[in-house]
């Protein structure tokens, strides 16, 4: 039997595998057993046709000793002719957090430019946004305990039925245990919602207002911790100023939010008197121009009650794919750099010297959006993208395609063909789910590991192995001579601890020294994880402060409303979702009849 990790969703499901067929696996603390439909499909989904199975340069079959020289080749000269801001990878929450570790290095450290970026960035950025300005760091402070340890779980944006699906059933069963209340924060009447005791079918792109008015009430009700903001929050006269403003009474908010005065009420009071409330909160919140501040304006209402890092009860970002959050760890966003550093004078210092880097890069670099406009307008003039197909999945995805097909240099690693690798100059055929070795870190701050058990089909690698190549072709033989993924981890393990004196909450030092062995049967472990003696521990962070912040406290915001709401030329307001069944572009799940049933 293998243990490995369902490859769809943020919720990180473990798998236990006999023969070939994976099955929930009992053992696993993210869904002992349960599978959602999708988890439960992924045995039809292993031997499916028209795999990427040898390399192609310009679309004519090669071998990776005709492709790795060739685009190392191009990005030497590339970089010598036009710069290193003239390479950019775009790389994907599918990766394991080995290959984004590789990749982030190679960019980062080696070509010397601030140009990678992940799909993760349409995902979640805005939570990392969020979580950074409140608490200093990009921390995710509970567990998944905490909702079926909850007397009140509001849901904002966030259709968990369908996206979260294993993580909705724990809920559930909580629920019938202990009356769990529900309230759903959407403007559609999801599945989600049709469970909920309060459905609040808020106007889009009206989340910071109607949680600016709940700060507003529980500062009415006497419902604020006034110690705990007191001794560890930073900001709360602003906020509440901010927020007097903006949504000074419960009619104010009704009437702007398109919801009836006695529902908003009922939710504010609902809050007001239950401790033990967690907000989860997930893609209607994120996929947003404000998507920041919504974040913000949900924290606030949790430093200002004091509800967070006790059990039931906290803010709760979702992570949509499966390692959104490894990539958050080690730098897959272009705005950081490794191991929750960011592009300080100190941190690059502190990357450079670890990494031996020649080419350290000094600023951020192109996020998603800004990287396929510079790949447009010709600044960017060779783009490596990896495990994701933005060709349909970026905004203005045609404009994508019209970038792509004008590119001199698009190198494109995947598993299987889409519309992305249609528009590729050169085509690395990448190992799949089953055939790679690493790890993920689910919504929860778990790193689980991804197991080996099915051979790859034909020439396909491990994208780690890919970028490792083309690093050593580069020049960089000592600095990329991973033998495997045991050797990347240990090397991230050990970063996250480089003189970090407890500042940096991401600490999982404890797990540098793992042997090859100890490695292979690592069982799913949460973060921080330093080694004994050098910092926090636990499922849950800051219920007794202590954050991340140059002053160790968090920070409330002050938050005003932007509209989001359509205009004169553009008098449609859409909104994003998700179809339960399926996968993302449907490059997998739409191939399984049953679940395009
Ligand atoms: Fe996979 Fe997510 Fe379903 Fe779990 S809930 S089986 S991780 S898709």
């Amino acid at each position: 039997m293998t243990r490995t990790t369902c490859p769809y969703c943020g919720v990180g499901c473990g798998l236990a595998v006999t023969e070939g067929v994976p099955m929930g696996d009992k053992a696993h603390p993210a869904n002992f057993g349960r599978l959602c439909s999708k988890g439960a499909a992924l045995k039809d989904t292993l031997a499916l046709p028209d795999r990427l199975t040898t390399p192609m340069v310009r679309g004519r079959e090669a071998s990776w000793d005709d492709a790795l020289p060739l685009i190392a080749s191009e990005f030497l000269r590339i970089r010598e002719t036009d710069g290193p801001d003239a390479i950019a990878f775009y790389v994907s929450g599918q990766f394991l957090t080995e290959d984004y570790y590789v990749a982030n290095k190679l960019m980062k450290g080696f070509i010397g430019s601030g140009n990678i970026d992940t799909n993760s960035r349409l995902c979640m950025s805005s939570s990392v946004a969020g979580h950074m300005r409140a608490f200093g760091e990009d921390v995710v402070p509970g567990c998944y305990e905490d909702l079926e340890e909850a007397d009140l779980v509001v849901q904002v944006g966030s259709n968990m039925a369908w996206c979260h699906p294993v993580l909705y059933q724990r809920l559930m069963a909580a629920r019938d245990k202990r009356g769990t209340k529900i309230v759903t924060i959407d403007p559609r009447r999801t599945s989600t919602a049709e469970t909920a005791d309060l459905h609040l079918p808020i106007a889009p792109g009206m989340d910071v207002l109607l949680f600016n008015g709940l700060l507003v009430r529980l500062a009415e009700t006497g419902a604020l911790d006034q110690d705990w903001i007191d001794n560890h929050v930073s900001g709360f006269d602003e906020a509440l100023d901010a927020a007097r403003r903006s949504a000074p009474s419960v009619e104010i908010v009704a009437a702007a939010t398109d919801l009836t005065p006695k529902d908003v009420r009922n939710f504010y009071d609902l809050f007001a008197r239950t401790e033990r409330a967690v907000t989860l909160y997930s893609q209607g919140v994120n996929q947003s121009v404000s998507g920041s501040d919504k974040v913000n304006a949900i924290l606030n209402c949790h430093l200002a009650t004091g509800r967070i890092g006790r059990a039931g009860m906290g803010p709760f970002s979702l992570t949509g794919q499966p390692n959104a959050m490894g990539g958050r760890e080690v730098g897959g966003l272009a705005n950081q750099l490794a191991a929750h550093m960011m592009f300080t004078p100190g941190d690059i210092d502190r990357v450079r010297r670890f990494w031996n880097a020649p080419n350290m890069a000094a600023q951020p670099g192109l996020k998603a959006i800004d990287l396929f406009e510079a790949v447009a307008d010709g600044r960017v003039k060779a783009v490596w993208i990896a495990a994701t197909n933005p060709a349909d999945t970026m905004p203005r995805a045609a404009r994508v395609r019209e970038a792509l097909a004008k590119c001199p240099l698009v190198i494109v690693s995947d598993a299987w063909p889409t519309d992305t690798t249609a528009l590729a100059d050169i085509v690395l055929p990448a190992a799949g789910w089953a055939e790679k070795d690493g790890t993920v870190t689910n919504s929860e701050r778990c790193i689980s590991r991804q197991r080996v058990f099915r051979a790859s089909p034909g020439e396909a690698r491990p994208d780690w192995w890919m970028f490792a190549q083309v690093a050593r072709r580069m020049g960089w033989e000592n600095a990329f001579a991973y033998r495997g993924p045991a050797d990347i981890f240990r090397e991230h393990a050990a970063l996250s601890a480089f003189e970090n004196d407890g500042t940096r909450v991401f600490d999982i030092g404890a797990l540098a020294d793992l042997d090859d062995a100890a490695y292979n049967a690592l069982a799913p472990v949460q973060w921080p994880c330093p080694r004994p003696g050098h910092g926090r521990t636990g499922p849950r962070l800051f219920a007794r402060g202590g954050f991340p912040t140059p002053d160790g406290r968090a920070r409330m915001l002050p938050l005003s409303v932007k509209t989001e709401m359509a205009q004169d030329d553009y008098p449609l307001t859409l909104n994003t979702g998700r179809v339960r069944d399926q996968w993302h572009t449907m490059t997998r799940t739409g191939r399984v009849a049953h679940l395009m049933g």
